[in-house]
């Protein structure tokens, strides 16, 4: 929750025994208890000034010295300010630290004021929802995530980027915490009426994370829907596909979030020209476990950046092109044609590099076009912005002329093109209207072009040669008196005036007029100057009113093209994805994979998209077959170090880019579509996350026994490693049978594992096949070929690595000690690794005698003579007796 939820207003205690409540302060106090969740920045003159908690929370967390109203009195007031025009510096501190702010403007000239000036809060901006550019990290998308938890564990979800009016929702039975990891969620909206003990839970969970309890009422759904239809202006959700009932869990959330944005920002959120429905059935999502071990966005440790399959493989430049590959890669595509659609479009872009460099010249220049017009819309931009905007809006024009060329009429980036608006004509008058050295704000007078409109050019000029008029008079001035330092000089207060030092004063002719006494010098006007003056501020002030019109209608004409503009911006970002996939398949060597329905996995010189990028030698290729019949469970060994994990992932990584619709690492793959892509990594290879639990571990592999299917590609490494050997092996053994039950899905899945008795069961499986890491010995010290070979290992190399890693040498001699030892006394007490049945619900069978058993002699006697037992005829005594003589000659 965020930590200003905590902000209690102080009304009630101040007025009973707290400070002297000023007419000032009794307002903050009642705009305060409006808005008890927000940290209320209250502008005073030039500043924003924060009081009690509020000014506590803001010191500490932007570091602004915290000082005291009526410090020497015996309820002093915590005090803490900012200056305005720095307030964005500060907004951004506060947001990071997860609060939600309000901003309280003076809302009425405080020289018109009759008494205390009017204020009101304006905007309030929270984590999840704020639109600026210092706040917003770009390219990223900056998400407001609604969760709507609905009956049958159809849980309803929402997703709106503020800065970029992007607006999706959809229905799943998936965790909250799966959806923030899949994409980047700043800020959580849910019931207020969640269970306080379920809160707790998911903030422990993320800890980062802002989870704000809201209204319920948004959650209803006539009133969600009632959102929808109002700000959609329709009269039913048939378009966004939430029109059916069972989609009710998705329009709630959907419903709820705009609500949410739109109560803060106070006004109809305009940059949120669509929504749309994702359904999960046409995607394939990685869960939250499957993106971190793939090191999809984060790597183990939770940073960005090197290491991740993202920043290896993104060649986009726009970030809109950024977004969209983020999410290809938290849901890529499961549908056939789409997929097909994306490597023809990639491979023919390979075949023309020039045609390929020139549309990739001019997506340079497109900029964020998505969230820059967000803005335009939402009037958060200045002149600067909306020259960006100009300029992108040319850009896309430039594209959808060049795309066709070179006979690329057919090609999918030229379709994508030509079904959207031009912008030319808007991007010309933005162009031509917008200064070229355009300021940031408009704040800064000259943003509007010369030329563009005649009763602005006039204003310049009349203030222009006003200007010159005040220079010559200055000179002229300064003849007449004989005062060579007069000087003519402009206050906000005094307006022009005359300067003359004191040394002078006694030359000022009599119709000088006074007006400000300095130190060193006084300031005089004449009605000439007046005269001048009113001139110059008249036309300065029409300029400013006439560039503020001419501006605002920009905006407007960009606002009632937006929800076409970011059609357009879906199809930029294709565009650039694609030509970005085709770069990165060049650069990288990359194959074009085969897709098809079927369910065989076969790779050819397969290899990991990251870990090839960050070897210094070469990364050696590995062929994978899995196929869900005779190639269905691939059990992995090898020594650690080996490159088990390398392989496992590499295989889930080509799958995953092959329906990313990308090329792949590979000299060949062949792609049976897959559902879901599930993965598991053992609880000791993941401590760093500090979480890892034996309990995890197993609690997520049951999740994927229960939802794999047919079509899942299930990878799991080094699972049953976080308990004892025998409890570890049987987990792992029972798992592996599960995988390949001929009544089960059989999805393909590849094991790697230390226990190399689940090798033996090759010969009972059907569809088990083994694969081993191969490696050569040499000199009693071991090379890593990290070729993937059919076949088991047949050692661990344990001590091998261990040498590797620098163990002491005594360490290592006594070590291989006692694996002599333990290896022996292994061929006697280990368990026969038979499989205890191909069914896993069958009883499991009692290992051959001829095997080695878990049961000495004596044991395996006991055990035969109490089989033998004949309970019906034997007296109590007589039992007593046997079982007497039974546990003696156990003790033997
Ligand atoms: P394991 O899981 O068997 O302990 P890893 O997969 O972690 O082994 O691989 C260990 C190291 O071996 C990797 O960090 C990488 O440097 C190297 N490696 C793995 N696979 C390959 C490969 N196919 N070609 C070249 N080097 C590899």
């Amino acid at each position: 929750m965020s930590p200003a939820g905590k902000n209690k207003p102080q009304k009630k205690d101040s007025k009973a025994s707290g400070p002297r409540l000023t007419p000032m302060l009794a307002q903050y106090l009642e705009i305060k208890s409006q808005h008890p969740g927000s940290l209320l920045l209250f502008r005073m003159g030039d500043f924003f000034e924060t009081f009690f908690e509020d000014a506590q929370t803001l010191s500490k967390v932007a570091g602004v010295t915290l000082t005291s109203r009526d410090a020497k009195s015996e309820h002093p007031v915590p005090l803490a300010g900012v200056p305005h025009h720095a307030i964005d510096t500060y907004l951004t501190r506060l947001l990071r630290a997860g609060i939600t702010v309000a901003i309280c403007e003076q809302v009425e000239d405080p020289a018109k004021a009759q008494g205390l000036v009017k204020r009101a809060v304006v905007e309030v901006i929270s984590p999840g929802t704020a639109t600026a550019p210092e706040l917003v990290d770009s390219p990223t998308g900056h998400f407001c995530l609604a969760w709507a938890p609905g009956s049958n564990q159809m849980d309803g979800w929402a997703l709106l980027d503020a800065s970029t009016g992007e607006f999706r929702c959809g229905q799943e039975q998936a965790t909250l915490e799966s959806l923030c990891q899949r994409h980047a969620v700043r800020e959580v909206i849910v019931r207020e009426s969640t269970e306080p003990s379920t809160l707790k839970q998911w903030q422990a969970a993320m800890p980062q994370m802002v989870i704000n309890p809201v209204n319920d009422a948004w959650f209803h759904p006539a009133f969600a829907r009632q959102t929808l239809l109002d700000h959609f202006e329709v009269a039913n959700l048939t378009a966004f596909g939430l029109e059916d009932e069972t989609r009710t869990p998705a329009a709630i959330a959907a419903g709820s979030v705009l609500r949410y944005l739109g109560s803060l920002i106070l006004k109809k959120p305009e940059q949120v020209t669509t929504l749309r429905f994702s359904s999960r059935a046409d995607r394939l999502i990685l869960d939250e476990e499957t993106l971190r071990n793939l090191e999809i966005f984060r790597t183990f440790r939770g940073e960005t950046g090197e290491g991740t399959l993202i920043h290896h493989i993104d060649n986009t430049l726009t970030a809109m092109g950024r977004r969209l590959l983020e999410l290809r890669l938290a849901e890529a595509l499961t549908d056939l044609d789409q997929i097909a659609l994306w490597h023809s479009g990639i491979d023919s872009a390979l075949s023309d590099r020039p045609w390929r460099e020139d549309l990739r010249v001019v997506l340079r220049s497109v900029g964020d076009l998505e969230r820059l017009s967000a803005r335009a819309a939402s009037g958060r931009i200045g002149p600067l912005g909306l020259k960006h905007v100009g300029d992108s809006l040319a850009a896309l024009h430039a594209l959808q002329v060049l795309a066709p060329s070179n006979g690329h009429q057919k090609h999918p980036i030229a379709s994508w093109l030509e079904s959207v608006d031009s912008f030319h004509e808007l991007a010309t008058i933005i162009q031509q209207r917008i200064a070229e050295d355009a300021p940031a704000t408009t704040r800064k007078p000259g943003f509007i072009a010369t030329g563009v409109n005649a009763d602005l050019d006039q204003c310049r000029t009349i203030a222009q040669d006003s200007k010159g008029f005040l220079a010559g008079l200055q000179l002229q001035e300064r003849e007449q008196t004989g005062i060579s330092t007069l000087k003519v000089g402009f206050n906000r207060v005094f307006g022009y005036y005359f300067e003359v030092t004191k040394k002078h004063l006694d030359k000022v002719p009599e119709h000088y007029q006074q007006k400000q006494t300095l130190v060193n010098a006084c300031r005089f006007h004449t009605e000439e100057l007046k005269q001048a003056e009113t001139t110059i501020l008249e036309a300065e002030e029409k300029a400013d009113r006439l560039e503020t019109e001419i501006f605002q209608e920009m905006l407007t004409l960009v606002t009632s093209h937006l929800a076409n503009i970011h059609a357009a911006c879906l199809k930029v970002a294709r565009v650039d994805l694609m030509l970005a996939f085709a770069e990165t398949a060049e650069k990288n060597q990359y194959c074009r994979p085969v897709c098809d329905d079927g369910l065989v996995l076969n790779i050819q010189g397969g290899r990991h998209p990251v870990v090839e990028q960050l070897l210094e030698h070469d990364f050696i290729g590995n062929d994978t077959l899995a196929d869900g019949a005779d190639n269905q469970v691939l059990v992995l060994t090898g020594p650690n170090m080996g490159g088990k994990s390398t392989y496992l992932r590499q295989v889930a990584l080509i799958t995953l880019l092959a329906q990313a619709g990308s090329f792949v690492p590979a000299e060949s793959a062949h792609i049976g579509i897959t559902d879901r892509i599930f993965t598991r990594v053992g609880a000791s290879d993941n401590l760093a996350r500090g979480e890892s639990t034996f309990y995890m571990e197993m609690s997520e592999t049951a999740n994927i026994l229960h939802q794999m299917s047919r079509r899942s590609l299930v990878i799991l490494d080094e699972i049953g490693r976080g308990t004892s050997t025998y409890d570890g092996l049987s987990l792992a053994w029972a798992i592996t049978e599960f995988l390949n039950n001929p009544e089960g899905p059989r999805p393909r899945s590849i094991f790697a594992t230390h226990y190399h008795q689940l090798t033996e069961l090759e010969n009972d499986l059907q569809g088990l096949v083994n694969l081993r890491l191969e490696v050569k010995e040499w000199e009693g010290k071991i090379i890593f070929l990290h070729s993937v070979k059919p076949g088991r290992s047949d050692k661990s190399y344990g001590i091998h690595v261990a040498r590797l890693a620098g163990l002491p040498e005594n360490v290592l001699s006594r070590a291989q000690e006692i694996l002599s030892c333990l290896s022996s006394s292994d061929q006697r007490d280990l368990p026969s690794m038979r499989p205890v049945s191909s069914h896993p619900t069958a009883q499991p069978t009692i290992p051959d005698a001829g095997q080695l058993s878990l049961f000495r002699e004596s044991q395996r006697d006991a055990l035969d003579a109490l089989n033998d037992l004949d309970l019906e005829k034997i007296s109590p005594m007589d039992a007593f007796m046997w079982l007497a003589k039974i546990k003696k000659q156990l003790e033997k």
